[in-house]
């Protein structure tokens, strides 16, 4: 396990600079001239900028971060401690945007249909001297795969969510509420060195247990009832998922018992299956399996799992209908769940990174029934 203490603030650097040259061999591939980059997490991405206001023009020779006067300092810092080969121009009321002549002489500029609004699309389509076109996942497909460094950050928030849960798990008792549970993994967290949750911290115990996505509520816990607490944390931008169920009082025995086991092996299995060139789709058929033959296949109503980097669901999707195959350098999560009406759910998730024979756990925390 990674002290959270030294892991923040001694991360290895992300290759971020050799980003655009591979994105502009995608662009080529795909006959795209020009892209303009409009979501901040694919921005932060190619350029280190992490401000809330920035597209990003790359065409074949050129780049160039448009931002606004709240970022003049920070985005040409950003951009050059990243050792990022791109201009910025800061806008303003009289500093008027460069993306009319950047796209002059170009025929057409694509943009990311599937973040942009109507609304950003109709102002860009005046602002832009050249015909709009939509484009999907160009930058999303690059962020797949992660560089050494990006796998530090991921790691680490991951092991500030196991602290957490070391801290918090011997307080989820009889008579204590899941919103109380959920403060005190945030707390910790963010204690601990995270930058903010990973996302909204569910904690669901007893009858609320058999909602997937269930948000922490004011219920004290009462003994017996299963609880699902899946949470995470934010390092530098990166984050990390995990899941860990448990019975109030122990496991015990008895039909809840069984879920608990159940859904453990599915995961085990899962994680099995997870390594280079395995289709995503073989590693949910391998969970189902196991779910299927314990007479539960009904009760897993979701995907298997999905990416996690920059944002908390990404690319590779695990699931029945996934069409690609993982590869090497690619960090899922492996989740299966179960949820059943008046008696509850149990989900066991981690993030692993995807390795040439298998996978490495990122996310440690013990799974005892
Ligand atoms: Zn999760
Ligand atoms: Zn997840």
């Amino acid at each position: 396990v990674i002290s959270p203490g030294s892991s923040v603030y001694a991360l290895p650097p992300m290759r971020t600079a050799e980003r655009l040259d591979r994105l502009r061999a995608r662009l080529a591939e795909d006959g795209v001239g020009a892209l303009l980059v409009t979501t901040a997490t694919n921005v932060r991405y190619l350029t280190g900028f992490t401000g809330s206001a920035g597209s990003l023009w790359v065409d074949g020779v050129r780049a160039v971060l448009v931002t606004d006067g709240r970022y003049q300092d920070q985005a040409p810092d950003q951009v050059a401690a990243a050792g990022v080969d791109a201009e910025v121009v800061v806008t303003g009321v009289d500093r008027p945007s460069p993306l009319p002549t950047l796209s002059a002489g170009v025929d057409r500029v694509s943009l990311e249909a599937g973040s942009i609004s109507w609304g950003e699309q109709r102002r860009l389509a005046e602002v832009l001297d050249a015909e709009v076109v939509p484009s999907e996942g160009l930058v999303e497909a690059l962020r797949e795969v992660k560089d050494e460094g990006e796998v530090a950050r991921i790691a680490a928030a991951a092991a500030l969510a196991d602290d957490a849960l070391a801290a918090v798990g011997p307080t989820i008792t009889a008579g204590v509420t899941e919103a109380e549970v959920a403060i005190a993994l945030d707390h910790a967290m963010r204690g601990g060195g995270a930058s903010d949750r990973a996302f909204e911290t569910i904690v669901a115990g007893g009858p609320n247990s058999a909602l997937p996505h269930a948000r922490p509520g004011r219920r004290p816990l009462v003994h017996g009832d299963l609880v699902v607490c899946d949470f995470g944390a934010v390092v530098d931008g990166y984050r990390s998922d995990m899941t860990r169920s448990m019975r109030v009082g122990g496991t015990g025995t008895g039909a809840e018992a069984d879920m608990l086991a159940a859904v453990l092996e599915a995961q085990a299995a899962g994680l099995a299956a997870v390594a280079d060139g395995v289709l995503a789709a073989e590693v949910d058929a391998a969970c189902r399996a196991v779910l299927t033959d314990a007479g539960l296949a009904d009760a897993f109503t979701h995907g298997t799992g999905h990416g996690v980097g920059l944002d908390i669901h990404e690319g590779p999707g695990l699931s029945s209908s996934a069409t690609g195959s993982l590869g090497s350098g690619q960090v899922v999560t492996v989740e299966p769940g179960v949820y059943v009406v008046g008696l509850g759910g149990v989900r066991w998730e981690d993030t692993v990174l995807v390795t040439d024979d298998g996978h490495r756990l990122l996310t440690g925390s013990p799974k005892a029934l």
